[in-house]
């Protein structure tokens, strides 16, 4: 087993929910890693803030891979005193991990399609690789700056990924889980139950301090 590389999937998580879960999961085994990390940001900067705490959502996380030792709650933006941006993160696991060691940041399709708005978003790949993977309803891009980018790195090898520090974009297929935080927003704000889209102590944590509007 190759426990070396460092591979971390970033996100709101507001909720975290099986989407993330299960394809965090399927990427440990595809890549042999010891285990994933999953990252909640701080203050969101590409999107409205939401309604959940950092810690809130931290909690949530870390209820959510309580049982799962291949799956870790990481508090290094939470707990960060900038802001949530990803150059910042990457930039402190390469300080952290030094200049050899492979750094794989994970993303879905729909957040790759909006990488070019992203802070700095072209020094990403000098700091790591992106797994990008797959989700219900998003195409991969084929044209514009995004599409260049992406012929420029891509590779297909996860021998290259595993064993050099960054540069390269890895696109990967899991079972496809039309799943979103969204979804579980609305569901939740309906009066329905969103319970099997994400662990039940994920939801127990929900309700017990009503959150996403629940009032009892
Ligand atoms: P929201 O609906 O609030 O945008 P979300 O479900 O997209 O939430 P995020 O926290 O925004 O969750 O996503 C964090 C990361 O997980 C992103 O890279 C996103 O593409 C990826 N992701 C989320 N849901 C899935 C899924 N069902 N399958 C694959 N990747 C997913
Ligand atoms: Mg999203």
């Amino acid at each position: 087993m190759n426990d070396d590389a460092y591979v971390f999937m970033g996100g709101t998580f507001d909720p975290i929910h099986n989407g993330h879960l299960r394809t965090a999961l399927e990427i440990q085994q595809w890549m042999g890693v010891k285990h994933i990390c999953l990252i909640p940001s701080k203050d969101p900067v590409h999107r409205s803030t939401p309604g959940r705490s950092a810690n809130q959502r931290l909690a949530m996380v870390r209820l959510a891979v309580e049982n799962e030792p291949a799956l870790v709650a990481d508090d290094r933006e939470v707990c960060s005193d900038k802001p949530s941006y990803s150059l910042h993160t990457l930039l402190s696991l390469r300080q952290e991990l030094g200049e050899q060691h492979p750094i794989c940041m994970i993303m879905g399709m729909d957040a790759y399609q909006t990488l070019p708005s992203w802070h700095e978003w072209e020094r990403f790949i000098e700091l790591a690789h992106l797994i990008v993977v797959k989700r219900p309803g998003y195409e991969e891009p084929d044209c514009n700056v995004l599409g260049e980018f992406t012929k420029k790195h891509r590779t297909k090898s996860i021998e290259h990924v595993l064993t050099s520090p960054a540069g390269a974009v890895l696109f990967h297929e899991l079972t496809p889980l039309g799943i979103s935080a969204t979804q579980i927003r609305q569901t939740i704000t309906r009066g329905d139950s969103p319970r099997y889209l994400f662990p039940d102590s994920v939801w127990h944590y929900i309700q017990d301090n009503r959150l996403y509007g629940l009032t009892n």
